[in-house]
């Protein structure tokens, strides 16, 4: 890779899957509804009719150009953009081309403890088009049949300009605008429904040039997976055409994942005329102070703000920081359970811990964790009351996760109070001792070890309810009496 430098490039759409309806009309956004059931007139595209904008579509394309730190067009329209497609009865696509949005920002990545400033060229609202569904997930290997329920779906456009270097970056590119997206609340970004869509251009350059080599494009990458499998590879492609004299040329590719190559996209989509101008159903949105003003005070604690503050309010390890604020419900779920027991050591602990395992095995996310963090931050308060052991808080734990039941109503129905009484701890001890005297005879003989042995015992015969600390010290107590009586 030595003589070249890479340049990459990378077009986002965003389902703005968090608002209730569409762009230009009132049909809801849905996920896995009957086809065509969220459809009207407007994003069905009949002639005669009108679109009328969502201004919550405009706010929440304002916030994501505000948190990429973009410069805001005060004055911002719509424009068409001219293409004939079957998923496109409009013969165009609403989009914004001249006065988008938002333009000139940045978001910052981190790679190796380095920082740097992907810039934004663009950020931009437009509608998404229908859904076609081929072949045998139609049903007909030789039907394409059109699910309209997308179409008019309100679209967030992010270009960034082709300032990523590495595919390491080009990755903490992704997880960092993915991350910001889920704080502002617009999507829940999910790659595999299509509410989060890559697609990357890759230029290569000899090493010193400031020239940017020939561009290529890559679509149909829907996982972070494809996206860096895509760009590793046609950067090995546009290599190895200049190491052998030859010239890259300016196209479109398709990623086949299964033979892990780019190929040519067979439609000449490059040579595309879409023909923009001015929408002249829509009135121009003008974006006064006022409003910029509103939304900035609206504007939610961001990812970065929010590491920072974890590490300074919780006294929390960069590294717990950085993993319990990836994403806001991790964090929510910290600051909820946090809020109950007043331990975010000990949160942060099980939440990375054991809870993450049983999540793990049940291959569920935290949006969807059984145990919510009220239930989490009263068993941690219960260990902190002495009422139960660390050993007893990880079976309770796998309990609560499995019956949803609250800690200290499954402490109650399964006695599970933790034995701190000396008196009755002494007892159990002594019978323990009693039962192996062979262990007793080597602890007298020198080997300190068999200590270990009897708390294991101990705890044994109160099904792990014995408090630690004390079996540990009252053991010794019992065996160095052993002592004195066998001189
Ligand atoms: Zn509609």
């Amino acid at each position: 890779m030595s003589e070249f430098s890479v340049n990459i490039g990378c077009e986002i759409h965003v389902e703005l899957s968090s608002l209730h309806s569409k762009l230009f009309c009132r049909c809801p956004i849905t996920y896995g509804a009957p086809p065509n059931t969220a459809t009207c007139p407007v994003c069905l595209g009949f002639p005669g009719v009108l679109p009328v904008v969502n201004e919550k579509a405009i706010e929440a394309v304002l916030k994501v150009a505000l948190a990429l730190n973009c410069k805001i067009n005060t004055l911002t329209k719509f424009d068409r953009k001219n293409y004939y497609y079957p998923d496109l009865p409009k013969g165009y696509q609403i989009s914004q081309k001249y006065l988008p949005i938002g333009y000139d920002g940045w978001l910052e990545i981190e790679v190796n403890g380095k920082t740097k400033r992907v810039g934004i060229a663009d950020v931009h609202l437009e509608e998404d088009t229908a859904k076609s569904i081929h072949g045998e997930e139609a049903g007909d290997p030789t039907a394409t049949l059109i699910d309209f329920n997308r179409s008019g779906v309100p679209l967030c456009e992010i270009v960034t300009y082709p300032d990523m270097n590495s595919l390491e970056e080009l990755e903490a590119f992704m997880v960092s605008l993915r991350q910001l997206l889920l704080y502002l609340g617009v999507s829940e970004c999910r790659m595999e429904r299509g509410q989060l869509r890559f697609e990357a251009s890759v230029s290569l350059r000899p090493k010193g040039s400031n020239q940017l080599g020939t561009r290529v494009e890559i679509k149909n990458l829907n996982s972070f997976r494809a996206v860096l499998g895509a760009v590793e590879a046609e950067i090995k492609r546009q290599r190895e055409i200049l190491l052998s004299g030859g010239k890259v040329v300016q196209q479109t590719m398709l990623w086949n994942e299964a033979l892990k190559i780019t190929e040519p996209m067979r439609t000449k989509e490059t040579a595309h005329d879409y023909r923009y101008f001015p929408e002249p159903d829509l009135v121009p949105v003008v974006v006064d102070e006022k409003w910029l003003n509103r939304l900035k005070a609206e504007m939610p604690e961001l990812p970065k703000q929010r590491f920072e503050r974890f590490m300074h309010e919780y006294e929390l390890g960069e590294y717990e920081a950085r993993l319990l604020t990836a994403a806001p419900v991790t964090a929510g779920y910290f600051e909820a359970a946090t809020k109950i027991c007043g331990d975010p050591k000990a949160i942060a602990n099980w939440m990375l811990g054991d809870l993450q395992g049983l999540l793990n095995d049940a291959g569920k996310g935290w949006d969807e964790c059984p145990v919510p963090p009220e239930h989490l931050g009263e068993m941690v308060k219960l260990m902190r009351e002495g009422v139960i052991s660390v050993r007893i808080a990880k079976e309770l734990l796998k309990e609560m996760f499995t019956t949803q039941k609250s800690p200290r109503q499954i402490v109650e129905e399964r006695g599970l109070v933790q034995i701190t009484d000396e008196a009755e701890l002494r007892r159990i001890i002594e019978e323990v001792v009693a039962a192996n005297p062979k262990a007793v005879q080597e602890f007298l003989s020198g080997n300190e070890k068999v200590l270990g042995f009897f708390v294991g015992q101990v705890m044994r015969a109160t099904k792990g309810k014995a408090n630690p600390q004390l079996a540990n010290k009252l053991v010794r107590e019992a065996l160095e009496q052993a002592k004195v009586t066998s001189s």
